[in-house]
């Protein structure tokens, strides 16, 4: 089939690299000059199943705005609050529920289990090597953030995911550079658990996919999917409309602007968040891999030569305007942990991106009901964490094959999307 890829995040390069394995003729149209520049550009790199089945994700609170533990660590509304963004929240609210939340959660998990694999695989098959390390060591500061993730923590038993609870001594013999000055509880251990470069990663793919012939159009943007017979896409500053078998949109944020005019309303925001990436110091005191603090809900990524902390989350709000508040927390957690570790004086990249995120926290990969129309989009906080086993699934759907895994709730017609 002749299939259009909408988006060159990390979502759509690994679907046009499905879409091509599967034998489709794919082009792949991005309105920015390269792959990656937007959500996918300066992310945690967390790719952590586990950490996903106990409710957290990478930087993103799982507290609603004022029933926090920490004020750190809650949803930040950004300016103005709008009517758009309360009934956001709301339906967020009501996706907490217990039930529900944990019928997302082990569909989260199944998801990022199964793109592990994938992205395992991937890798494997086209030797590709991008920044990453093994292992996630959670600390947590007091015995109340333990005794908050027990419930979490049966039902990483009960799903077989191998972590271990242990003390501030074995935490300081896995991460060997922790201050000695900064107290805490104990900690987490999950060996299974990684980090990569998510951009790295797409660049990579991209190439390989333009090697087995998807044809990548940059600085091209779709103004409008046309729900012609066959399915088009207007393309600005071009007068005929590009027609196609089908099309897949992976346009993260500008998703629910591109489905609103064929009557497909999602309820898609951005919460913002943030990072600062700055090179190694002394390698000897900077983390082996993975470390998060449970408390501040902030990651810290040892990325090849760098160190990445990532955190914030902010509804709405702008991409330029940056909180210098939010900013300081990730320094001070970076100190805190690792001082010393990372070259803060020059050169240090500050980045705020948005995450494209349904009020469930759930990714919708499905047909849109719209002929010819499909959709992998939402992935929010752990867009990266559930890029490949997304493409794989939705490439099987659109080969009419029955996917490996279950995706009966990943569709958009369900309350909280
Ligand atoms: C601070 C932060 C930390 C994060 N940490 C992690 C993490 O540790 N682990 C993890 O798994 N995830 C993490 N995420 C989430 C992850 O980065 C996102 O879920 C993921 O990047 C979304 O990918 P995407 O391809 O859907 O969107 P994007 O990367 O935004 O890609 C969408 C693309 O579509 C293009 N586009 C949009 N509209 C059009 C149009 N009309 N025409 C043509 N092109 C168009 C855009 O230019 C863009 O390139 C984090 C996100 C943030 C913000």
């Amino acid at each position: 089939m002749k299939i259009a890829v909408i988006g060159a995040g990390i979502i759509g390069i690994t679907t046009a690299y499905e879409l091509a394995c599967s034998g489709h003729a794919v082009t792949l149209l991005e309105r920015r000059g390269a792959a990656a520049e937007e959500a996918s550009f300066a992310n945690g790199g967390v790719l952590a199943p586990g950490y996903l089945a106990m409710g957290a994700a990478p930087g993103m609170p799982t507290q609603v705005i004022g029933r926090g533990f920490s004020r750190q660590a809650t949803l930040q509304m950004g300016l103005p609050v709008s009517a758009g963004k309360l009934a956001w929240l709301w339906k967020w609210h009501r996706a907490d529920q217990p039930d529900t939340c944990l019928r997302n959660r082990v569909q989260l998990q199944r998801l990022a289990f199964y793109s592990r694999q994938r992205l395992n695989q991937v890798s494997a098959d086209l030797k590709l090597e991008f920044e990453g390390s093994q292992g996630h060591l959670m600390l947590l500061r007091s015995e109340k953030e333990s005794k908050l993730l027990q419930a979490g923590l049966q039902r990483l038993r009960d799903a077989g995911v191998a972590f271990k609870e242990i003390d501030p001594s074995q935490a300081r013999k896995i991460e060997t550079a922790l201050n000695p000055d900064t107290p805490f509880f104990g900690a987490i251990h999950f060996p299974d658990d990684a980090v990569g470069n998510c951009r790295q990663f797409a660049l990579l793919l991209k190439n390989e996919a333009q090697r087995m012939g998807v044809k990548f159009m940059f600085n091209t943007n779709v103004t409008q999917v046309l729900s012609s017979s066959p399915i088009a896409l207007a393309i600005a500053g071009e007068s005929t409309a590009s027609e196609f078998d089908a099309v897949v949109l992976c346009a993260g944020l500008d998703s629910a602007r591109l489905l609103a005019p064929l009557g497909l309303r999602i309820a898609l925001a951005a919460i913002h968040g943030y990072s600062v990436s700055a090179t190694i110091r002394e390698s000897l005191n900077a983390p082996r891999s993975l470390v998060t603090d449970q408390h501040y809900q902030v990651c810290i990524s040892r990325l090849g030569k760098r160190v990445r902390v990532t955190g914030g989350a902010e509804l709405g709000g702008s991409p330029e305007k940056k909180s210098a508040k939010a900013l300081a927390t990730l320094y001070q957690v970076l100190r805190d942990w690792f001082p010393g570790a990372a070259k803060l004086s020059g050169g240090v990249q500050e980045w705020k991106g948005a995450r494209p995120m349904l009020p469930d926290g759930l990714p919708i990969v499905a047909a849109s009901g719209v002929a010819g129309l499909w959709l992998n989009l939402g992935h929010g906080a752990n867009g990266w964490a559930l890029s490949c086993g997304s493409a794989r699934v939705l490439a099987d759907l659109i080969n009419g094959k029955t996917p490996d895994l279950d995706v009966s709730g990943l569709g958009l017609n369900r309350p909280s999307a």
